[in-house]
Formats: C-alpha cells, structure tokens, sequence
C-alpha cells in the first residue's frame, strides 16, 4: 500500500489522479489533498478519500469546512503547500499544482525524502538544476508525469548504458497547425481552448496553441534527461499516438505509442515500476494513419525561445514562464490577442536579461520582475490591445 499526497487535487491532473486511486483501494491511500480554493471539489474529496490533511493554498475561514469533514487537518496557505509535501508521512507525493508554487513544494518534498511524481512543469522550467542536484542527492530520481517525458523515461528503460544521441518530443501542433499565422494572431480564447486530442486545464491548453508548451517541455527534458537543447527534436504529430521517443547511435528509435490520456503516465508513476489499468481504452492500431512534420519556429516563436533562454542560462526560462503566464492570464481575459503572447514574452526577455538563477529566491525574484514587466507592457496596449 503505497501513502500518497495530491498537490493539486482538484485540478486536471490531480482528479484523475484521484480517479486512478479509487480503482486501486488496495494499492494507494491517499493521505494530503491541496486545491487552490476550489471548495466544493475539495470538500466532496476528502469526504470520499478520508485524508489525514487538506487544505487551501488561498486560505478560507477554518468555520466554512463543513463538520463532517473535521476529522481531518486542516492547514491554509503556504503551510498547507509544506504541509502536504513535506509533514504529512506519505510514500509519494504528486505535484499537480500550476504554476512556479510547484517549485518550493517539489524541494520540500525532495527535502523530506519523498518519491516525487512531478506533473507541474514549471518547477523543472525555474529551477531545473537545483530540483535534479537535490533529486540526486536525496538518491530518488523524480518520476515524470508529463506525457512526453513519461515516454522517454519509458524508452530509457531499454537503453542500458547507452546514451541516446537525440530526444524526439512529440507535439499535435494544437488547434492553429494549419492556420496561417496572420489568422493565428488574432484568434479568440474560445479557438484557443479548443484542443484537438486532449483534455487539459486552461492554461496549459493555451499554452499548446502557442507552443510555449513544447518551449516548457523542452526545458523539462533538457533537466530531466540532460540532454542540451540541440539534441531535443520537436516532432509534430498531430494524432497524438507516438507520445515521444529516443534515438540512439545505431539509428534505433524507440517510442512509445498508447490512446491520448493523460492517465496512462499517472498511473504509470503512482505504480512505477508496475503497470496497472487505470480506465484508459486500448491503442487501436488499425486505421491509424501516423504523421509527422517540422515545428515552425516562425509562426510559433516559442519553439526557438526555448533553445535561446536555455543557452542564455540564469533565469532566462524563468522569465520566459513567467511573462507567458500573464501573457495567456491576459489572453484568456480578452486583454490581449493570441499573437500578443509570444510579442509579450519575447519583450520581456529583451528587457529582462542577464538574471542569475542560483537559489530559489532568486528565481523566485526573476520570476516576479519578468510579472511585472509583463503586466506593465499589457497595460501600455490601447484598448487592451498589445502592439509593441
Ligand atoms: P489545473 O488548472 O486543472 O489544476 C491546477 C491545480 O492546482 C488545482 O487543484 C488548483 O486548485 C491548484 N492550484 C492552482 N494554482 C495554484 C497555486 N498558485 N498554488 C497552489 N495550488 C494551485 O491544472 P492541470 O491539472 O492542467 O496542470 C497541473 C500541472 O501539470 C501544470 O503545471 C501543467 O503544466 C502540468 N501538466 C498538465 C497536463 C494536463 O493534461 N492537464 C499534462 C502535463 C502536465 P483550484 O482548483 O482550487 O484552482
Ligand atoms: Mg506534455
């Protein structure tokens, strides 16, 4: 029976996660449970999964938890983040939070000696390099959740002491892969939010459209892997099949192929090294018909923003994050349009660089600078309309 903590229950991943739990009662105790300030879906959680601790990270009063559900600890604000990650006694902790938060709670739980199952890709994004040097240290690799990275772990697995000499990063290309990039700017937040293949929070189903998602990918991979960013290869293939895959010296690629759903690598890492059904339908392979094709670094800027801030070092990345997550925040107030985001971004590198990344503070400094500018120069657009 393995102790797990959900960092993010109430989230995208987080209930699927939960979902894969409830089909294992004999296999996972869920013992911690954070949302931001989702009430009514926390509280229907702990009701069902009993944990020893929940709690809001935007703190609500202590007399609105309903009495049934006071027989557990409840904590608010940043301690019910630590809390959770670090205090509670679990086996593994899951960090399906959104956003830099996710980077204090991955190293508290490193810090404790937990098994980290990392969704939040910002984490890895802002502080890549004190994750894995703390990871490694504490001598428990992070087991990745992200799809794409779930797969090339997967591959890995057959590589034995080769090294491959390239990563392929699958990618569907979003809603706008056929569009002409003048259409692509101006489009709304409800073409945006239309996903062709999978089902997502907000954020990151924007941040496909744009491809900042690949361009936060590649960070991830460039730390969990430690490959440079000229031997990660972004691959389009818009079926979602082939979830990535790694290339070796010989020639050999290896991938690995399943149904678009994000609880195959959920399950994958609550389970690891065992593979369990968690409610995923099987890969049908006939009719399928794979394709692949080049990203365009020039309608999606962020492909090429990726190697750029990652070969500038500091707290290029960070910047890059966090500008984006205004950028789409602005976006999906209709304050900006979809093309404004990688204008936004790529400004706030410009004027933001040369940030040194060496603690959390200060990344997590960088992280507010690169905000502020952002929020700065949206606010210079005339009828909220950006045009640098
Ligand atoms: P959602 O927006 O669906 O859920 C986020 C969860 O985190 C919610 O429980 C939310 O609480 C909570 N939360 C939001 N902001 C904060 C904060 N500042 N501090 C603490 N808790 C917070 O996101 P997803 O589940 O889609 O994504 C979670 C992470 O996983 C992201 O980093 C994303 O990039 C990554 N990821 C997601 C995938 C997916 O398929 N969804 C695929 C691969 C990676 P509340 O409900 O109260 O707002
Ligand atoms: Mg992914």
């Amino acid at each position: 029976m393995k102790k797990i903590s959900i960092l993010g229950s109430t989230g995208s991943i987080g209930t699927q996660a939960l979902e894969v739990a409830q089909m294992h009662p004999d296999r996972f105790r869920v013992v911690a449970l954070t949302a931001r300030q989702s009430r009514e879906r926390l509280f229907e959680q702990v009701r069902q999964f009993r944990p020893e601790m929940a709690g809001f990270s935007e703190p609500i009063p202590t007399e609105e938890i309903p009495e049934d559900l006071r027989f557990c600890r409840w904590l608010m604000g940043p301690e019910a983040l630590h809390a959770a990650a670090a205090e509670v006694e679990a086996d593994q902790v899951l960090v399906s939070i959104v956003g830099i938060a996710g980077l204090r709670s991955v190293m508290d739980a490193i810090g404790a000696g937990r098994q980290v199952l990392l969704a939040n890709k910002e984490a890895l994004v802002t502080g890549g390099h004190l994750v894995m040097k703390a990871a490694e240290q504490a001598g428990r690799p992070i087991l990745p959740v992200d799809s794409e990275h779930s797969a090339i772990f997967q591959c890995l697995q057959a590589a034995g002491p080769n090294r491959p000499v390239r990563l392929w990063l699958t990618a569907s290309g979003g809603p706008f892969r056929t569009w002409k990039k003048e259409d692509m700017d101006r489009a709304t937040r409800e073409q945006a939010l239309k996903h062709p293949n999978w089902s997502m929070g907000a954020k990151i189903t924007v941040d496909s459209a744009s491809m900042f998602n690949k361009a936060l990918e590649i960070m991830e991979a460039r730390w969990l892997f430690d490959m440079p960013p000229e031997r990660i290869r972004v691959v389009i293939h818009p079926q979602s099949v082939l979830h990535s895959a790694v290339e070796f010296e010989d020639g050999a690629v290896l991938g690995q192929m399943g149904v678009p759903d994000m609880r195959v690598p959920i399950a994958l890492s609550m389970a690891w090294p065992e593979r369990i059904a968690n409610g995923s339908r099987p890969l049908n392979p006939f009719g399928m018909n794979l394709t692949f094709e080049e990203g365009d670094p020039v309608k999606f800027p962020a492909l090429r923003l990726a190697g750029e801030c990652l070969r500038a070092g500091g707290a290029a990345c960070t910047v890059l994050n966090g500008a984006n997550e205004v950028a789409v925040a602005a976006f999906l107030e209709n304050r900006i349009p979809f093309g404004g985001i990688s204008r936004v971004v790529e400004a706030v590198l410009e004027k933001t660089a040369g940030l040194r990344a060496d603690s959390l503070g200060d990344i997590f400094e960088a992280d507010g600078l690169a905000r502020a500018r952002a929020w700065e120069m949206i606010g210079k657009g005339t009828n909220g309309w950006f045009c640098p």
